[in-house]
């Protein structure tokens, strides 16, 4: 363990606190605990002086990369710069010291708080109403599968399958089954779009939804959306977009506009809250006016210029999370919104697509580029080149981490070999896309120069390579002052 634990650092009659003298008359012990629930020996706790605690947790924050350290371009996830002024507000007291079980009249901020968000939602998504009760991504596609289901069932058959291309996030399938239906997955093209024509030979009227994400995992936006639209609503069935990448849109395309019946966000990745140690997260599902009924209960409605709770909704799938959701982290996305308005959201987007865009062309002359047309908020390279010379995608992963930055997403989307997906975010800026590019750089000549290095990667980090494999199947998370 390259920090030890406060319990090994801990000094006998050390401390690091001081109380006033007790100005009040002491009560016998007895009275307040009694006796059977006293303990009998001392607790066993760490005795360290503030210095001490404050140097430990500080050792502890630099050990991982994180976002406030340096450059994080995890494809798919998003970690964007999270202004702390999100965190600033989301700790006063107003809204941390308020509880669920409080009357209506009493959290009326808090209400009017919520009931806005969903309207911003709508406004940016084009779809007429919104839940934020989801506690995550893959929690917004298995409730927008509910509501798909309910919406079939009122037709009289929930229908069967469920189609997704085969760039889908892992979620998607994994939401679609949860919920009982069956998978069917169908080709993308060569240009790493949705192959239509596949498309359309397995619609059919036991479909009950396509589920998209757009733009796809490939960084590309799918253009024949209209006439996938199209198809997908002729067989009576409808379609879920994966709003995960809304970075790439916000501003500029509305879901709603383009012929999707529902769709999720990431308010933990779009909307700047920090996630990555699974925190907190939010998953609002945005729907259109058709499947409003059938939205989780209970439904923020605004009545008399005040927001409300309405339980009464007989057509809901019910409820799908404890409460009303993960309410600091729709106040974070709120203060974002708020902080940004509707020119800076479009902002974000124009500058996601021209800080991947920038980086991408810096990059194709030294890793193959299997999709080389111009890209939304991030792009996915193939390690083939320098896999053909004995160096994987894994240890170009973890060489990187050696210069300073946190590796892209590797091996997803399943469609590309090797592949490395690279999401640099809006936040980031001209001089840290150079730095970065000039890393790539340098690791694509030590394939050539020094491959023991890169094999041997990380050398600089406090804990050399793990057993990704291992740590997963074999997990033992007991501290053991031995072993550590
Ligand atoms: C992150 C992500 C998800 C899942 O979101 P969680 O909040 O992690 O459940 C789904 N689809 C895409 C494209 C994503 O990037």
């Amino acid at each position: 363990m390259p920090e030890p634990l406060l319990f090994e650092i801990s000094s006998p009659g050390r401390q690091g606190y001081s109380l006033p003298v007790c100005d009040v008359p002491e009560m016998p012990l007895q009275k307040i605990i009694p006796p059977n629930f006293q303990r009998q020996d001392e607790p066993d706790l760490p005795e360290l002086s503030e210095l001490d605690v404050m140097r430990h947790f500080i050792h502890l924050s630099i050990l991982n990369h994180h976002v406030d350290k340096g450059f994080y371009p995890l494809g798919s996830c998003t970690m964007k710069y999270n202004p702390k002024i999100n965190e600033n507000l989301a700790r006063l007291e107003g809204f941390t010291c308020i509880h669920p079980f409080q009357e209506e009249e009493e959290v009326e901020g808090a209400l009017q708080l919520m009931g806005e968000l969903c309207e911003y939602i709508s406004e940016l998504t084009g779809m007429d109403s919104v839940t934020l009760q989801p506690a995550a991504g893959a929690h917004g596609e298995m409730t927008g599968i509910k509501i798909m289901r309910a919406y079939h069932e009122s037709k009289g058959n929930p229908r069967k399958k469920i189609i997704l291309p085969d760039s889908a996030h892992g979620t998607n399938p994994a939401s679609a089954t949860i919920s009982g239906y069956d998978t069917v997955q169908i080709k993308s093209t060569e240009e790493g779009l949705v192959d239509l024509k596949d498309l359309k030979a397995h619609l059919d009227e036991e479909v009950a939804g396509f589920m998209l994400t757009n733009p796809n995992t490939l960084g590309l936006f799918e253009s024949q959306i209209l006439e996938i639209a199209d198809a997908v609503h002729k067989a009576g069935a409808l379609l879920y977009m994966d709003g995960a990448n809304m970075n790439a849109l916000f501003g500029v395309v509305r879901p709603g506009d383009i012929g999707f019946d529902i769709v999720h966000l990431n308010l933990h990745k779009t909307f700047s809250t920090p996630h990555g140690g699974g925190g907190p997260g939010s998953g609002p599902v945005a729907v259109t006016g058709d499947l409003k009924d059938f939205l989780p209960i209970p439904h923020i409605i605004q009545k008399n210029g005040q927001y409300h709770f309405d339980w009464d909704r007989p057509k809901s799938i019910g409820k799908i999370q404890g409460f009303y959701g993960n309410f600091l982290v729709m106040l974070k996305a709120y203060v974002y919104i708020r902080m940004l308005g509707s020119q800076g959201l479009k902002r974000v987007t124009e500058n996601a697509i021209l800080n991947a865009n920038y980086l991408m062309r810096s990059l194709e002359k030294h890793y193959l580029l299997p999709h080389k047309q111009h890209h939304m908020h991030e792009f996915v390279l193939s390690g083939d080149r320098q896999k053909e010379k004995g160096v994987k995608t894994l240890d170009i992963a973890k060489r990187l981490l050696d210069y300073g930055f946190h590796a892209p997403t590797v091996y997803f989307p399943l469609i590309v070999h090797e592949a490395l997906m690279v999401e640099p975010t809006e936040t980031e800026s001209k001089e840290t896309l150079d730095a970065f590019a000039e890393a790539m750089i340098a690791i694509a000549l030590e394939v050539n120069t020094q491959k023991e290095t890169i094999l041997n990667a990380p050398v600089t980090t406090p804990v050399r390579r793990l057993d990704e494999g291992r740590a997963a199947r074999d997990l033992n998370i007991k501290y053991s002052r031995e072993t550590g």
